[in-house]
């Protein structure tokens, strides 16, 4: 039996660096999606096109999208909160935009002064950009932020987040996401939550964004596994806080992450000591101040953990 394979996408470069007050210069984020390459991630999330006096750590975006583009096989991915962010991407030529829609008021509002359905709205014109566009092949997935509970207003209903996702598909987009932006999720609710919203898209919904801020973010991903789930976001290093938890851990790590998946038998190309590495040599080296996350690092890999690509004995 051929083994299943799995995606992850770093978002670190993205998620990591916009939670943090360092401004990493562009030759050091350079320096990280050319070791990310390396190690084998296929997906990179490599910034956010919004307007850099919101966001000075993105600032750098199109540069670190130019580099991105040179790497044969790499999927390019940017976050674009708006229809102007979507023309400055379309046109830097990424592959997959990300749109964070929240799926509580009180986020959207708070975040980008947006009701979760103008945010809908914004899909059906940003998707009218795209098809306005000759030749422009980009991808769009609606990121469904605050999926799983919302700092602001608590708890968010589950109907609510089926009827954005099956709203985000209606206006056009073609794939959709759940983010538990600020790590309230369980287990049982990502196997419900999953389960319902595949019930209104199915394959549609690509993939699922995990913080690791209570612990729970590998549980939540092998929820998402035995829904049959294929995609998921991790962050090198576990970088990405929660503004509303100081001190928290941020995403999961994608070293923890891409070592579960390659021990249960996934594959996912990536080479976990490779990553390991980068962590050591140019993450932590670049951000001495910031506080890294995860557990694989510690100790190492086992004796036991065959690399992925390799049969086993
Ligand atoms: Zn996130």
């Amino acid at each position: 039996m051929s083994r299943q394979r799995v995606r992850v996408c770093e978002v670190g470069l993205r998620d990591g660096l916009q939670s943090i007050a360092t401004i990493v210069p562009t030759e050091t984020k350079r320096r990280l999606l050319d070791g990310l390459v390396a190690a084998g991630l296929a997906e990179i999330e490599v910034g956010s096109f919004v307007p850099p006096r919101l966001l000075p750590q993105m600032a750098d975006t199109p540069e670190v999208v130019a580099h991105a583009l040179t790497k044969p096989g790499l999927t390019v991915t940017a976050l674009v909160p708006n229809l102007k962010g979507a023309v400055l991407a379309f046109s830097a030529g990424v592959h997959k935009i990300v749109l964070p829609t929240s799926a509580s008021w009180a986020h959207s509002l708070a975040n980008v002064r947006k009701t979760p359905n103008e945010m809908i709205a914004v899909v059906g014109e940003i998707v009218a950009l795209r098809a306005a566009m000759p030749g422009c092949t980009t991808r769009i997935c609606v990121g469904i932020s605050t999926a799983f509970g919302c700092t602001i207003q608590g708890d968010v209903d589950e109907a609510e987040v089926v009827r954005l996702a099956g709203a985000a598909i209606d206006a056009g987009a073609d794939t959709v996401a759940l983010a538990d932006t600020v790590g309230y999720a369980n287990p049982a609710q990502v196997r419900r939550l999953v389960r319902a919203v595949q019930d209104r898209v199915g394959e549609k919904l690509a993939s699922c964004h995990f913080h690791d801020t209570r612990g729970l973010a590998l549980a939540n991903v092998l929820a998402a596994l035995d829904c049959g789930i294929r995609e998921f976001d991790g962050a090198l290093g576990g970088l990405g806080g929660c503004p509303f938890a100081p001190g928290a851990t941020g995403n999961v790590a994608t070293e923890d992450l891409a070592f579960m998946l390659n021990a249960m038998g996934f594959e996912t190309g990536i080479d976990v000591a490779r990553l390991i590495e980068l962590r050591s040599t140019v993450l932590a080296a670049a951000l001495p101040d910031e506080k890294l996350w995860g557990a694989i690092h510690r100790a190492g890999l086992p004796k036991t953990y065959r690399a992925a690509g390799r049969k086993a004995a």
